[in-house]
């Protein structure tokens, strides 16, 4: 048990970025020590499982869908965005289980997404410098000294965020708001709608094999549920580490904050902090990898953070940009075909796409996104490997945060509502556009 612990926290001896300068250490010892003591907010069984579900993808037996917001915020955890994102998430992997024909692994980035990574420690308005804002677990958005002044508490507050989240979650997808036959309808609304004309021959199929499903007897009360995991960026080591617990029945380490964790493109040297963590807990772990990777870098991150070479230990979520994925990705794909492991590829068609508008909105284009997941698609057929899944920032409400899309959102719209507080996201109807699109290619498969 020592020589776990001790292994454990080998990272507090490397190098690591992006996390805050707190003007209180002591304070954040405090709460360390009580959100240690909490109650874990997934089980290690779950997370077990979830590995499991992700090795069948990796095999191109399943299909990912994971889909949240880039930032979430402690306002935003009402019972209505909640049930909007479920909702999109649950509408979107009905599409893409036809498309499929295969089961579709439900995760949100959602229940933890609280910290972000920044390009710069400050931010400078005229003439007054702050720290840059961290998200809602480190500090406020608001450009006050006050508010951008990391806060400890604020830790304990993202944790009882996520409890409740999370909550909400299983209480949604337990207790028969996911009925497939509900969720169908819901779809039916999209795709009766005129500027999703597109769609209508996919909607009309989908209807087709719902009805042949009741007509056949198919079991609609193991349909009234669904298993939905959650998943965030592993960023801030003051809250992943007290969250991460031993389990009682095999000895191992699980970080309980989440089921999955992943590295973002900016932490995930070899050498540095949080690849060493993660590679010590069991969750099932993903790694972002931009344009600049090397095949040489994605062996070495296979050999630290999958030496077994374990089913679904392993996630590699790629974003490189619509322009630049068609070169990008192929070398990666055969390197790692080469080697004989099989991670989970799966396509972030948004963190290689954004740009700022003249007027100072970040944005993407919607169809930028949609090139980017065709050119993931086109790099596995090319190459033989599988497109597992597909990991996206979305709400379930009508923002327009991002360009494009049937309702053709412009540079003018954006101001219409643009709430978030760190990337664009895809709103609901961008959101179900986009798995019509993705059920397309998964269908050429
Ligand atoms: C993110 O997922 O919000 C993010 C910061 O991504 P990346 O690490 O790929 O830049
Ligand atoms: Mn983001």
């Amino acid at each position: 048990m020592q020589h776990t612990l001790d292994a454990l926290d080998a990272w507090r001896e490397l190098p690591i970025k992006q996390q805050p300068s707190w003007p209180d250490s002591a304070k954040v010892e405090l709460v360390s020590a009580e959100l240690a003591s909490l109650p874990p907010l997934v089980f290690a069984g779950e997370v077990d499982d979830m590995r499991y579900r992700l090795g069948q993808a990796a095999a191109g037996n399943a299909f990912l869908l994971q889909g949240g917001d880039c930032a979430e915020t402690f306002a935003g955890a009402t019972a209505d965005q909640i049930r909007n994102r479920i909702k999109t998430i649950l509408q979107m992997a009905v599409v893409l289980t036809y498309g499929a024909s295969m089961p579709v692994v439900k995760m949100g980035r959602m229940a933890g997404q609280f910290a972000k990574p920044r390009s710069s420690d400050s931010e400078t308005r005229g003439d007054v410098t702050l720290p840059a804002f961290r998200g809602e677990i480190v500090n406020g958005f608001d450009f006050t000294e006050e508010s951008r002044t990391a806060d400890p508490s604020r830790l304990l507050k993202a944790y009882h965020t996520a409890a409740s989240t999370l909550n909400l979650i299983r209480a949604f997808t337990q207790g028969g708001f996911a009925d497939l036959r509900e969720v169908h309808s819901w779809n039916k609304g999209f795709a009766a709608n005129p500027a999703n004309k597109k769609y209508e021959q996919m909607a009309v199929e989908i209807d087709r094999a719902v009805k042949f499903m009741e007509a056949a007897g198919a079991d609609f009360e193991e349909l009234k549920r669904v298993d939905f995991f959650t998943g965030h960026e592993g960023l801030l080591m003051d809250y992943e580490r007290p969250m991460t617990r031993i389990d009682s029945r095999t000895g191992d380490p699980y970080d309980t904050s989440a089921h999955f964790i992943w590295v973002g493109e900016r932490t995930r040297e070899l050498d540095g902090a949080h690849i060493d963590f993660v590679s010590k807990i069991r969750n099932p772990i993903g790694v972002k990898l931009g344009p600049t990777t090397t095949p040489e870098t994605a062996l070495a991150l296979i050999d630290k953070l999958d030496p077994e070479r374990e089913p679904g230990r392993l996630t590699f979520i790629t974003r490189m940009g619509a322009g630049k994925i068609r070169e990008a990705l192929p070398p990666l794909l055969e390197a790692v075909k080469a080697s004989g492991a099989q991670p989970l590829w799966v396509t972030d068609p948004m963190h290689g796409n954004g740009f700022a508008t003249p007027t100072g909105y970040k944005t993407r284009r919607f169809d930028d996104v949609v090139d980017e997941v065709r050119g993931f698609f086109e790099a596995h057929r090319a190459v033989g490997t599988h497109p597992g899944g597909i990991h996206v920032e979305l709400t379930g409400d009508d923002v327009t945060e991002c360009l494009g899309g049937s309702e053709a959102i412009d540079e003018a719209g954006l101001a219409t509502r643009y709430e978030s507080l760190c990337d664009p996201r895809l709103n609901h109807m961008q959101s179900l556009e986009l798995a019509f699109l993705v059920a397309e290619e998964l269908e050429k498969r």
